[in-house]
């Protein structure tokens, strides 16, 4: 498929190929649109992973090489959390090969990397998204290097290094180590498979959206809760519920509930204060080490796709994510800090905002990899 980046400011094209990941102009890269036509009748029922979407995917049909990565990411349970609210319900993304939702996009970008003849990727993450990526480049045989801030969990990184990738430590902010991937990237050393930069990731994580309108046969809810941070979630379940609007699958779209910490938070005071562009702030220390992100480059987008669903963005306190560990674990859900800080924030919003339809919120990392 020879679909291309277009500049979300300039408008400009680009070939995959070409492997830029930014505009001349500074711009983030979007994907093109690409037509294509998608029903429930298209779901590949035999396909036990998020490739049953295949065709709301940006790969040709002849194209089957997913076939060799896939590790059966996606279709992961929606379940209310307990029995006495048949409307609050929770999505278990941390039953994934890797244990978090960065699986979504990275079996889909590093399909594509596949796909453009890459040999060697790139990554910069704070633990997650850089798992995601050095399992799935090691499946397809591509080399792998991830840097990662120096706080990064223990496990996270034994997790990457044991999937056969170079992990790189550096000393500094999330942003620090972010800079250091780039230089890297600019020094022509590979492939950037950027899960901010690389809008083939967002094509994965819009099969969220997909198996929500499956799985809950088509009824859409009232609301999505998800953690922000680089907004990779919440821009791919945003781009697939726009997708399943366009398509007239469903009639209206959810409205997004954006999480952030508050010991972090730029995306939140942007929206409160009415800006349409994020400014840094600095990270005055969150448990939530997945969504501390104090620059986050797709901020914009994200604020733009809140305010489109209709949404809110909340914040989560720092001496409420503990306790809310325990409380997932005490209904059977082992979390790491970030997903219990997404859940806090939900929480204090849920007592005093009664929504009367379904609310879906995301488990999206296990608690196997932190080391609180
Ligand atoms: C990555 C991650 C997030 C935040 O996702 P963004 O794409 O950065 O918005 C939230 N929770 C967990 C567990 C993560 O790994
Ligand atoms: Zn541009």
């Amino acid at each position: 498929m020879s679909i291309k980046y277009v500049c979300s400011e300039c408008g400009k094209k680009y070939d995959p190929k070409s492997l830029v990941f930014r505009c001349d102009c500074g711009g983030l890269l979007n994907l093109e649109k690409f037509n294509f036509t998608f029903s429930k009748e298209d779901i590949l029922n035999n396909e036990w992973s998020l490739f049953r979407y295949l065709k709301a995917l940006p790969f040709d049909d002849n194209f089957t090489f997913w076939k060799d990565i896939t590790m059966g990411e996606g279709l992961t349970p929606i379940v209310p959390l307990e029995k006495d609210n048949p409307n609050l319900l929770v999505k278990v993304d941390y039953l994934m090969p890797t244990l978090s939702f960065k699986d979504r996009g990275a079996v889909v970008l590093i399909a594509k990397a596949k796909e453009l003849g890459i040999k060697k990727v790139i990554q910069d993450s704070s633990g997650n998204a850089g798992t995601s990526i050095a399992a799935y480049a090691n499946r397809a045989g591509i080399q792998c290097t991830i840097y990662v801030p120096e706080n990064t969990s223990s496990k996270k990184i034994k997790q990457i290094t044991s999937h056969g990738a170079t992990v790189n430590i550096v000393k500094g902010t999330r942003e620090d180590t972010a800079k250091e991937a780039l230089k890297a990237v600019e020094r022509g050393d590979g492939f950037y498979a950027s899960h901010v930069y690389n809008p083939f990731f967002y094509q994965g994580t819009k099969t969220y959206a997909y198996e929500i309108y499956e799985q809950l046969n088509g009824e859409v809810p009232e609301a999505l809760v998800i953690p922000v941070g680089n907004g990779t979630l919440l821009l791919g379940s945003y781009y697939g519920f726009k997708e399943l609007l366009a398509l007239k699958l469903i009639d209206k779209i959810p409205k997004i509930i954006a999480v952030q910490s508050k010991g972090c938070a730029p995306i939140y005071k942007a929206f409160k204060e009415g800006n349409i562009n994020v400014k840094e702030v600095t990270n005055t220390g969150t448990l939530a080490e997945g969504i501390a992100i104090a620059d986050p480059k797709r901020g914009k987008q994200i604020l733009e796709a809140i305010k489109d669903s209709n949404g809110e963005i909340i914040t989560a306190c720092e001496n409420k994510i503990i306790e809310t560990k325990v409380y997932l674990s005490q209904k059977g859900f082992y979390v790491e800090p970030t997903t219990a800080a997404t859940f806090a924030g939900f929480l204090d919003y849920y007592k005093e905002n009664k929504l009367k339809g379904k609310v879906v919120v995301p488990l999206c990392g296990s608690g196997l990899k932190s080391d609180i």
